[in-house]
Formats: C-alpha cells, sequence, structure tokens
C-alpha cells in the first residue's frame, strides 16, 4: 500500500426523513436558546417551517435573516451582520443550498457563533471548511477547520421541491468532488471509498429523480451520496475540473452547478491517461459505463438531459482563449500537465457541447 495522512473533518451528523424535528433537542443538547435562521429569498418558507418546529418547541428565534445570495458577496454577509446586531442569537441555523450554507459558514467565522445546517441540495458546502466569498466580483476561498458547520441535519423532506434541473446538475457537482478526491495529491483509501460509494449512490438516484421528482427513496439516496462527495470536497486536495470551473464561474458569470456539469466529463478525460486506476473504479459505479468511465459519465448526463454547452449560459466564443489563459496562469497539482493548448481544446468542446471523448 502506498502511504498516506488521513485527518477526518470533526461534525455530528443527524440523517433521516423527518430528522429536522429533532432540531430543538439538538440546539438544547448544546446549551443554546437562541438561534438566527438563515436563507435565501426562494426558502423563505422552509425557514418558516423551521422557525415554526422550534417555537412549538419553546424556542424562540432570535430572527430569520432571507437574503442569502449565491457566491457569498461581501455586501450581503455584511447586512446579514447589521441585521444580527441587536438580536441576541446564540447559534445559527441555516436551510439551503451552497449559497446559505456558505452565509451561515461567514457569519459563523465572523462570530464564533455556532452553524448548524440543513442542506436542500447536493452540492455539499456543509462537509468542508471552505468558504468561497466575493467582493467586488472577485471570488477569494479560504479553509479554515472553524468554517466547518458544527451539525449537520439531512432531512429529505426538505430537498422534495428541489427542481429536477438543479437536482441534476447539483448531484453532478456531488460526483465532481467524488471523481476528484479519487486522484487527489492527498488521496487515501479510507475518502476514495466514500468517493465510489456516493458517486454510485448519486448516479443511480438522480435519474431516477428525472423519472419520478417526488421518489423519496431517490431523494434520500442522493442525499446520502451528496453527504459522502461532500466530505471528499472537504478531505482533499481540488485538481483541473474544479479550477477550471473556479476560472470559469468567476470570471464569466457562470452558473455553479450547470457548470461543474458541463466541464466534469471533459475534465476526466483530459486526465484519464494519467489515471488509470481511478478510472477503473470510476467506471466500475457508473451503469452503462462498459468499463469506460469518461462514456459513463456522458451515458449520465444524457439520462439527465442537462445542457452540454457553456455557450448555452451565455459564455461567448472569444472567451475561450481568455478562459484557457487563466486556467494555465496558475500552477497546481493535477495529474497530468496542465498545458495551454489542451486546454483550450477542453474549454472550446465544453463550450460548443461537444461530448468528451
Ligand atoms: P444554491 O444554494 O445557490 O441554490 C440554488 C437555488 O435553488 C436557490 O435559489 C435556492 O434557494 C434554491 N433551492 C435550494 N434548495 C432548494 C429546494 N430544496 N427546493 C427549492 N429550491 C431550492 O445552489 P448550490 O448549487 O447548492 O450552491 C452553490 C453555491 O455554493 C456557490 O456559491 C458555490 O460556490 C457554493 N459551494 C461551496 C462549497 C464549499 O465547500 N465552500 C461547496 C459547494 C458549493
Amino acid at each position: 500500500m502506498d502511504p498516506f495522512e488521513y485527518n477526518a473533518n470533526p461534525g455530528r451528523v443527524v440523517f433521516g426523513k423527518g430528522s429536522i424535528q429533532k432540531l430543538p433537542d439538538e440546539i438544547r443538547r448544546l446549551g443554546f436558546s437562541s438561534p438566527l435562521i438563515l436563507s435565501t429569498p426562494q426558502q423563505v418558507s422552509q425557514a418558516e417551517d423551521l422557525a415554526k418546529i422550534l417555537t412549538n418547541a419553546s424556542i424562540e428565534p432570535a430572527g430569520i435573516y432571507t437574503n442569502a445570495t449565491m457566491h457569498t458577496p461581501s455586501h450581503i454577509t455584511e447586512e446579514a451582520m447589521s441585521f444580527i446586531q441587536d438580536k441576541s442569537a446564540d447559534c445559527v441555523v441555516s436551510i439551503g443550498g451552497g449559497s446559505t450554507t456558505g452565509l451561515g459558514k461567514a457569519i459563523s467565522v465572523r462570530t464564533g457563533l455556532y452553524h448548524i445546517c440543513v442542506p436542500t441540495t447536493y452540492a455539499g458546502s456543509e462537509m468542508t471548511p471552505i468558504l468561497g466569498e466575493t467582493q467586488d466580483g472577485r471570488k477569494t476561498t479560504r479553509s479554515d477547520p472553524k468554517i466547518l458547520p458544527g451539525t449537520v441535519i439531512y432531512d429529505v423532506d426538505y430537498t422534495m421541491t428541489l427542481p429536477t434541473g438543479l437536482s441534476a446538475t447539483s448531484g453532478v457537482n456531488a460526483i465532481a468532488h467524488a471523481v476528484e478526491a479519487l486522484y487527489a495529491k492527498n488521496k487515501n483509501p479510507i475518502i476514495s471509498l466514500l468517493a465510489l460509494e456516493g458517486t454510485k449512490a448519486l448516479a443511480e438516484s438522480l435519474p431516477e429523480i428525472i423519472k419520478d421528482s417526488n421518489s423519496q427513496p431517490a431523494r434520500e439516496k442522493a442525499q446520502y451520496g451528496a453527504w459522502l462527495c461532500g466530505v471528499c470536497l472537504g478531505s482533499s486536495a481540488m485538481a483541473l475540473h474544479h479550477k477550471l470551473c473556479h476560472t470559469l464561474g468567476g470570471s464569466f458569470n457562470l452558473p455553479h452547478a450547470e457548470t461543474h456539469t458541463i466541464v466534469l466529463p471533459h475534465a476526466l478525460s483530459y486526465n484519464a491517461p494519467a489515471i488509470p486506476e481511478a478510472m477503473e473504479k470510476l467506471a466500475s459505479v457508473l451503469p452503462g459505463s462498459e468499463g469506460d468511465a469518461t462514456k459513463g459519465l456522458n451515458v449520465l448526463l444524457e439520462k439527465l438531459q442537462v445542457k452540454r454547452a457553456l455557450k448555452d449560459y451565455g459564455m461567448k466564443e472569444e472567451d475561450i482563449d481568455k478562459a484557457a489563459e487563466i486556467a494555465v496562469s496558475n500552477q497546481y497539482p493535477n495529474p497530468r500537465k496542465v498545458e495551454k493548448e489542451p486546454i483550450r481544446e477542453l474549454i472550446r468542446r465544453a463550450w460548443a457541447g461537444e461530448p468528451a471523448r
């Protein structure tokens, strides 16, 4: 066996349908009594639902702040910070996807308030000590153990309303975390097991969700997969795929999960010659792969009926060169050398919507 190092991120997980009913006990167990609830404007009703559950259990929320926004813009964090200034919150409860989790992390790391997270997408941010924040259109990312939420409640009931399109792209975003964990410079056998189990759970459940978005078993399996893939993201050094998506999202304002979905098969096929073992393992958990993991991803995306071209999200053809330039300007560990011409071709294919080969 190759030598390796393994660090477990400390965090408590409460998983299962109806587990949100345990929120009051979780808050009491930690010795808190006055939670601040966070959501996006689109998920106000879920935030109010949590407030009702707490009030019924004689816990009065300190307030509900419902303006969480994608990529954690600093002016929103500042607005939320002034919102809580005159409230006596002693912990934060975020309900939502990566955007709301991001705001919960931003507040928690600034104030030291304990963060209980209720994820409603498959993005996996709740399992990471990573926070990306945007100021004047520039996104900076930092990692700090204090950023990791303390408790995560996975209740499938709060994912049932996730639109099928977003379920598909959010789920593939999660698979991307697992894929890159399999060939990360700090890979280890424990995280690799989680990566394969998480990918398998998502690759099996996401097509079921597309067929029947009300399928609770499929939604629960997807949430389980997303959890494991989130652990992979929080424990591994990400490489080409995540760096490219970061560049594309940050520089050309492309949507997060959709960009991950389009780029993943291309990034995998770029690295394929350098990662035969990871390719073989991945292929074994991707239905329809016939021994080829890139094909397995293409088959999955076909089943999920997702858009395959970055140009569909507004990226311009003249941005391809600029994206390739930015992508190679910072070198980082990647199994295959990141070189301008092949990277440009990768981006061009993703822009045009040509399937990865
Ligand atoms: P999101 O949180 O922005 O959600 C997208 C939209 O779907 C929002 O309007 C949201 O309110 C809505 N939504 C979420 N769950 C829903 C549900 N169950 N029912 C109905 N509507 C629902 O999207 P996301 O993809 O989860 O998160 C993206 C953000 O998270 C990005 O800013 C990304 O950078 C960040 N992220 C960070 C990490 C990390 O480790 N730091 C990991 C993954 C993603």
